[in-house]
């Protein structure tokens, strides 16, 4: 279990509790002013890249004494977990609201609206409240440039997206809005994601691995590759002697997305817990 499971899960996969999606906690003054001020001001997100290109490059006791800081004022406002697929699918079973919204991250690195992300609440009425913030903040930011209309989706129609963007190769995570609050399901790959550049290229983990590891079944692998052309991690090798692909826990983020390349079904994910060499790697 993550630090977050232990602290705004008591115990249990914390981005399964509703109560962190809760009406209550997005009312929260402070917590508006801050998604607000996310959703306004998407050049903030690449000043904080260019924050950590600097810090990559001080001196290591720079480093040494500002990572942590660092990384403890991210865990307060804006982190978020890898997850995989099923659990996407629980998270929208109980979330009352699904909108689709334009990618932050592909704003500044695209430079063009692509709309993977998705806000989820829990609301008793069918429109977000997520969705209510954002048209205060500016209702053009929703409708975008090219679109027209509000993109309210029935979880059927958003699973059945977020199904396709892994076919695709995306990884998907959750976020919060100033934890435990967890507004948003993303779609992630290392080039155009700046959380993913930051966790993986720049080692400053703004989102934790997911809580399992993936494991190939020997049996059941035709040693194809094409699993690997998926892994944004860099966690599969392929073995010449056995003409089997090998995953090493070390490097796996657990996200699953290699799964669906795989037509022999021969992967499968295991609770990151009873995987001793990745227990306590996040
Ligand atoms: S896609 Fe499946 S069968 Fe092919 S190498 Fe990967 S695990 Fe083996
Ligand atoms: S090996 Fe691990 S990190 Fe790579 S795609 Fe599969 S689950 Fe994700």
């Amino acid at each position: 279990m993550c630090e977050f499971c232990h602290k705004h899960g008591e115990g249990k996969k914390w981005y399964l509790q509703a109560q962190n999606y809760s009406e209550d906690l997005l009312s929260d003054l402070r917590r508006r002013k801050f998604i607000g001020e996310f959703f306004q001001y998407p050049d903030n997100l690449e000043e904080k890249v260019g924050e950590l290109d600097k810090l990559r490059q001080a001196p290591s006791f720079v480093r040494a004494v500002m990572t942590p800081f660092m990384l403890n004022r991210q865990k307060k406002v804006h982190y978020g977990q890898v997850v995989p697929v099923e659990d996407i699918d629980r998270i929208l079973g109980f979330v009352n609201s699904v909108v689709r919204l334009p990618c932050m991250c592909r704003q500044v690195t695209v430079g063009s609206e692509q709309r993977y992300c998705y806000g989820v609440s829990m609301v008793p009425q069918s429109e977000s409240q997520f969705t209510q913030i954002l048209r205060e903040i500016d209702a053009a930011y929703l409708t975008g440039p090219n679109t027209s209309g509000l993109e309210t989706l029935s979880k059927e129609l958003a699973l059945t997206s977020i199904h396709e963007l892994e076919k695709k190769g995306l990884c998907h995570t959750v976020w919060t809005f100033m934890a435990p609050f967890i507004g948003g399901i993303c779609n992630c790959d290392r080039s155009d994601c700046l959380a993913m550049r930051a966790t993986v290229t720049m080692s400053f983990p703004v989102m934790f691995r997911a809580e399992y590891v993936a494991g190939v079944n020997p049996d059941l692998c035709n040693g194809c590759r094409q699993c690997m052309r998926v892994c944004q991690f860099g966690a599969m090798g392929y073995s010449i002697a056995h003409e089997k692909v090998i995953i090493d826990p070390r490097r796996c983020y657990g996200c699953g997305i290699c799964r669906s390349s795989c037509t022999k079904n021969a992967i499968g994910l295991d609770e990151r817990s009873k995987i001793p060499l990745a227990s306590r790697l996040w």
